[in-house]
C-alpha cells in the first residue's frame, strides 16, 4: 500500500504517543473525558458545567470560543471574551481547557488562553491553518473532516507534525453518508484502523458524530470497546436554551450517569488489552 503519511505512521514511531497536558495523560492506559457545551455562552454557564463535569470524573474542559456555523446568522461565538471565561474557569475550577481554532489570523490569541487547540471537522484539510498550529507549543486535536477517508486525516495530521508540534490528538467525530437519523455516522472502524496505522492518540466525539443525545452513552461505550484513547462530549445545564448544539447536549445528571455506567467497561477492556486480547 502507498503510504504518504510518515511522521505519523507506525513504521516511523512504534511506541504510542502519550500527550500531557497538566496531570491527564493523552493516549495511555486512561480513558481520558473531554466534556463541556459546545460554545462558551456565560461565565455562570461555563462555571457551573465545568465544576458539574469535573466533579462527575471529567479531565479536560471544552468550551467554543470561534464556532464554525453552518449559517452565517446562527450565533458565532464570542470570541476574546469567551476565551477569557475559559481562563477563568480554568484557574477557578483547575481543569485544562480545549478550544477551537478557526483562522490563522487568531492562533496566537487562542494559544495564549487554551491548553489544547481544536482544528474542526471544516478545517481539517485548511493547510494553512495546520501549519500554523504546527508552530505552537500547544498540543493539537484534529477532527476528522466529515468528507475525509482515514488517509486524509492521517496526511492532515502529517501537516501538523511536519512543522514541529508532535503533539496531535485525532478525532474520529463522524462522516457524512446517507443515513438521515443521524447527524454523521460514527466510523467506529476508524479506531482500530488508526491504531494500527499511526502512533498518535485517537478520541471520539459521540456527540458531533450522531446529534443525538440519546445515542451519545451508547457510542460512547462502543468506542471503549473499540479501544479508543478518550471521548469528548458536549454537556449543557441548560440544553433547551442552548444557543448550539442543544439536542445532542447531556444534562450535568446524564453526564454524571454515563460516567458512572462506562467505568467497569473501561475496566474490563483495559484487562483484555493488558492480556492483549484485542
Ligand atoms: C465542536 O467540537 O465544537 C465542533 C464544531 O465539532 P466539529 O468540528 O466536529 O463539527
Ligand atoms: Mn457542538
Amino acid at each position: 500500500m502507498v503510504q504518504d503519511f510518515k511522521l505519523a505512521s507506525r513504521d516511523y514511531k512504534k511506541e504510542d504517543t502519550i500527550i500531557q497536558v497538566g496531570d491527564v495523560e493523552i493516549g495511555g492506559n486512561d480513558f481520558v473525558m473531554i466534556a463541556g457545551p459546545c460554545a462558551v455562552e456565560s461565565e455562570a454557564q461555563l462555571m457551573t458545567t465545568a465544576y458539574e463535569v469535573k466533579n462527575s470524573g471529567a479531565n479536560i474542559l471544552r468550551g467554543g470560543a470561534y464556532k464554525p456555523r453552518t449559517s452565517p446568522h446562527s450565533f458565532q461565538g464570542l470570541g476574546e471574551e469567551g476565551l477569557i471565561l475559559l481562563a477563568k474557569t480554568r484557574e477557578e475550577i483547575n481543569i485544562p481547557i480545549i478550544t477551537e481554532v478557526m483562522d490563522t489570523r487568531d492562533v496566537k490569541l487562542v494559544e495564549k488562553y487554551a491548553d489544547i487547540l481544536q482544528i474542526g471537522t471544516r478545517n481539517m484539510q485548511n493547510f494553512s491553518l495546520l501549519k500554523e498550529v504546527g508552530c505552537t507549543q500547544k498540543p493539537v486535536l484534529l477532527k476528522r473532516g466529515m468528507m475525509a477517508t482515514i488517509y486524509d486525516f492521517l496526511l492532515s495530521a502529517e501537516y501538523i507534525l511536519n512543522e514541529g508540534n508532535e503533539n496531535v490528538i485525532l478525532c474520529e467525530r463522524g462522516i457524512r453518508t446517507f443515513e438521515s437519523l443521524t447527524r454523521n455516522t460514527l466510523d467506529l472502524s476508524a479506531i482500530p484502523i488508526i491504531k494500527k496505522l499511526s502512533h498518535l492518540p485517537i478520541i471520539v466525539d459521540p456527540s458531533h458524530s450522531t446529534g443525538r443525545r440519546d445515542l451519545v452513552k451508547p457510542m460512547t461505550k462502543a468506542a471503549i470497546a473499540a479501544g479508543a484513547h478518550g471521548a469528548m462530549i458536549e454537556v449543557h445545564i441548560e440544553r433547551d436554551k442552548a444557543l448550539c448544539d442543544g439536542n445532542q447536549s447531556l444534562t450535568p445528571q446524564d453526564f454524571l450517569n454515563l460516567m458512572q455506567e462506562i467505568q467497569p467497561l473501561i475496566k474490563f477492556i483495559k484487562t483484555q488489552q493488558s492480556l492483549q486480547i484485542i
